[in-house]
């Protein structure tokens, strides 16, 4: 008989995205708590206290109290497997971020209830708005006061374009909320102030908003405005529509309060019945579907020197298809090679546990010989198919890098491709330009991460200068002739590592200055042959 945790279809992977401090963290805290993983709880907390954990592999984690690395967190809930995509949550490292977000089939949306949409989830947002996956929102910090809940819909349409469904909604007057109505069931939930749970459930007779139970529970005016609202969003809301939530253009927005539990467990059972589980993934050989019974997986993440003590590097893939066991040989199909998977792990919040076996959604890490890059394919021995690739996230923060010591240059080479390998930052090249290089990330602690290492692991101390851009664009068009652009001359023009050309400059307006003056060049912020 099979065990239902070994079915692609009971796994629900996902990665949580927000801004710093909307309460990401104690979040995935309360969800673990709630999947029985209570051994786990604090353990998310002390990461970020910066006590042992997981992503201390990195002494600049230590030192920055922040977390450079993302692992995944892994717990059951009523018949589910459920694996949280842990992301970095300081905003200088959304390019690992925007990684793990190609190993998730849906997101969660955390929104501060005062703050509404900040910018780091609108450029998260974005990514997955271009994958389409399932987008769900929870506003978070409800027991605080608060922003108007009609005004947070308006805003999730209008900067992010996508239409909002309230899954609950707030009960309260001018942003001083009480709690919260559930609307699929009728029923409203209080915050409990005495209670640890932090909770209190009360069920409606009626099943109405109109019920008079909720009159009297709430006083004259409260209740007034919640069956005001509810009209409202009954009478000119969106209909509630799978098909689209599955396309990631309706979100089911929830609310509640991490830190006092408030609307986290049924925040939890919505979203897993709602979420969808792994889905087909498009390949060269076409669509490969989870249950098919071959193995395939593709690396979304390289993380080097996890064990300060060993030079190791990490590659974490996400299984698509068949089964994954403890020892097999699989096809890499960027280098053509059949390699032995041996020390699989899996990381959870504490340690780290060798893996037996994983299944498609799963998320495991194993050694690496020095072979494997971002976006890599491996298969069953006998099948040979690539997954799309990964898009190029545009950097937004560039510097030149030289090595201090002209003598160190070939370890400085062999680190900067070592490196740069594993994606932690862009490498572009000036055509004239030898000893030096162009690097380019979305955060700029990617660039002292990049620093650190190379001295570390390399011994190489470099010369770095920032730049004075923000924007990137690589050109394309027919007749393209770099000689005859008009415009540029606060810009520069580098080549990629495929030696395409691209322009950085500093802002948008250039670049619409520079679009106006060239018509016949295309200017895109990913190359369009990735
Ligand atoms: P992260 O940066 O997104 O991981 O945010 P944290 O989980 O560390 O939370 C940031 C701050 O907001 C912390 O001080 C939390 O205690 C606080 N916080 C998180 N959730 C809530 C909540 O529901 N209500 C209130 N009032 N504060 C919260």
């Amino acid at each position: 008989m099979q065990d239902t945790m070994s079915t692609a279809s009971q796994r629900r992977t996902f990665a949580i995205i927000s801004h710093p401090d909307a309460g990401k963290t104690t979040l995935t805290e309360k969800l673990l708590l709630y999947g029985g993983a209570i051994h786990l709880a604090g353990s998310v907390k002390a990461r970020k206290a910066q006590k042992h954990a997981v992503s201390d592999w990195m002494e600049i984690e230590k030192q920055r109290g922040i977390s450079v690395t993302s692992s995944v967190l892994q717990f059951d809930y009523q018949g589910y497997r459920v694996n949280i995509l842990d992301t970095p949550g300081h905003q200088d490292f959304s390019e690992d971020t925007y990684r793990t977000l190609m190993a998730a089939d849906s997101a969660v949306m955390l929104i501060d209830v005062a703050k509404g949409v900040e910018e780091q989830t609108k450029k998260l947002f974005r990514v997955c708005k271009q994958r389409g996956i399932p987008i769900f929102t929870f506003v978070n910090k409800l027991d605080h006061f608060g922003r108007n809940p009609f005004d947070l819909m308006e805003e999730i349409e209008k900067t992010l374009g996508i239409r909002a469904y309230p899954m609950n909604w707030p009960v309260g007057v001018d942003g001083n909320y009480k709690g919260i109505y559930n609307r699929r069931q009728a029923r409203v939930e209080l915050f409990d102030k005495d209670s640890s749970h932090g909770q209190k459930m009360v069920a409606s007779t009626a099943g109405s908003v109109d019920d008079p139970v909720f009159r009297q529970l709430l006083g004259e005016e409260i209740h007034q405005s919640l069956c005001d609202d509810i009209a409202l969003l009954d009478m000119a809301g969106d209909q509630f529509d799978p098909e689209k939530v599955a396309h990631g253009e309706l979100t089911p927005m929830f609310f509640g309060s991490a830190m006092t539990n408030f609307g986290v467990q049924p925040f939890l059972e919505s979203f897993l019945e709602l979420a969808p589980p792994p889905a087909p993934r498009i390949s060269s050989a076409g669509p490969i579907r989870p249950d098919s019974a071959d193995f395939s997986a593709f690396i979304f993440k390289i993380q080097a020197n996890m064990n300060p003590a060993h030079r190791d590097r990490i590659v974490f893939m996400r299984i698509c298809s068949g089964k994954f066991e403890r020892g097999m040989t699989v096809y890499h199909v960027q280098s053509a090679k059949q390699v032995r998977l041996s020390q699989p792990q899996q990381f959870l919040a504490q340690d780290r546990t060798i893996v037996e076996e994983a299944f498609p959604g799963d998320i495991i890490g194993v050694f690496d010989p020095g072979m494997f890059g971002i976006g890599d394919t491996l298969c069953q021995v006998g099948r040979d198919f690539r997954f799309q690739g990964f898009p190029v996230f545009p950097p937004e923060q560039f510097a030149r890098v030289q090595a201090k010591d002209t003598m160190k240059r070939k370890q400085f080479l062999k680190g900067m491709t070592q490196i740069t390998q594993e994606g932690a930052v862009q490498v572009f090249r000036q055509p004239d330009m030898v000893e030096s290089f162009i690097i380019g990330a979305v955060g700029s602690l990617q660039f002292d991460v990049l620093q650190y290492r190379l001295k570390q692991e390399y011994g190489v101390d470099i010369l770095m200068n920032t730049l004075p851009y923000g924007v990137a664009r690589w050109l394309e068009g027919e007749n393209l002739n770099l000689k005859a652009l008009k415009g540029l001359d606060n810009g520069m023009v580098v080549q990629d590592i495929k030696e395409r050309p691209l322009i950085l400059i500093s802002n948008e307006w250039q670049l619409n200055w520079l679009r106006e003056r060239n018509p016949g060049v295309e200017f895109q912020a990913t190359p369009s042959d990735p």
